[in-house]
């Protein structure tokens, strides 16, 4: 009997909505990952831009297409990612995270640019069931670091977890003039979080006491998804690669990385 192949598990920086229509680097990095992996079963996708204030997951058979953002081009907003969703993983994940309450959203939600600004070059045939999870606002960041943990043994179910935000993201302090750079505070930050995911991805926590977190998580939506991959990973006692890196507008970091 073959023994089934144990997942990797990622958390990919999405920036930009834009990198949805681009062709770039970190575009390509997320296209080698969907090759690298064996097909998933499904993925369970945790945006950052499903920051509610429970955790809930979809649970319909067809999760639309949301298009969270304004002020971008028409052809952003025309793009559609099919992919099915699934009734049955969304149970999994429930049961799995029990007794943790994870609510059932049949019509609700779907799946917003977070999840799909990344399938649609990572996954482009968009034929994979994927169910997205919500990071809870309203829990502290042990929660999201225990939750992650809970969903490890989905790996062993040949579903993909893939967990979507920016480690720095400061939407104030963006300067479009800095294409592909990152200020001082932001390098010194993103690179701080890359000492502790590659070595000890556990105390993923301590970088709350960094001197620039304030500044680089400013609010702690795209910053939450990272716990889910620590803790996957503080289960297996495994550290973390880095997939990718860089820094876009001065106040993004664009950097990645994968577990297995
Ligand atoms: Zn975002």
């Amino acid at each position: 009997m073959v023994e089934p192949t144990r997942m990797p598990a990622a958390f990919l920086g999405h920036g930009n909505p834009m990198n949805t229509l681009a062709h770039n680097r970190y575009t390509a990095a997320w296209r080698s990952f969907g090759e690298s992996v064996p097909r998933p079963r499904a993925i369970v996708a945790i945006s950052a831009h499903w920051y509610i204030n429970a955790t809930v997951v979809t649970a319909m058979e067809r999760p639309r297409t949301i298009h969270d953002f304004y002020g971008f081009p028409d052809e952003l907003f025309a793009m559609e990612y099919p992919a099915p969703g699934s009734p049955e993983v969304a149970a999994e994940v429930a049961e799995l995270v029990a007794p943790t309450w994870v609510g059932m959203d049949a019509d609700s939600w779907g799946l917003d640019h977070g999840t799909w600004s990344l399938l649609v070059h990572a996954f482009p045939d968009a034929d994979i069931p994927v169910v997205q999870l919500s990071v809870d606002a309203g829990k502290p960041l042990d929660y999201h670091v225990q939750l992650g943990a809970a969903l490890a043994p989905l790996r062993d179910r040949g579903v993909l977890v893939v967990a979507s935000g920016n480690i720095v993201h400061n939407l104030r302090r963006i300067d479009f003039g800095m294409a592909g750079q990152g200020f001082d505070w932001a390098q010194r930050y993103d690179e701080a979080t890359r000492d502790l995911l590659t070595t000890d991805p556990g105390a993923f926590g301590r970088m709350v006491d960094h001197p620039d977190h304030p500044l680089a998580v400013p609010t702690p939506d795209h910053w939450l998804p990272a716990a889910y991959l620590a803790g996957m990973a503080a289960t297996d006692d495994a550290a973390l690669e880095v997939l990718i890196d860089g820094y876009d507008a001065g106040s993004l970091s664009m950097t990645a990385y994968r577990l297995g």
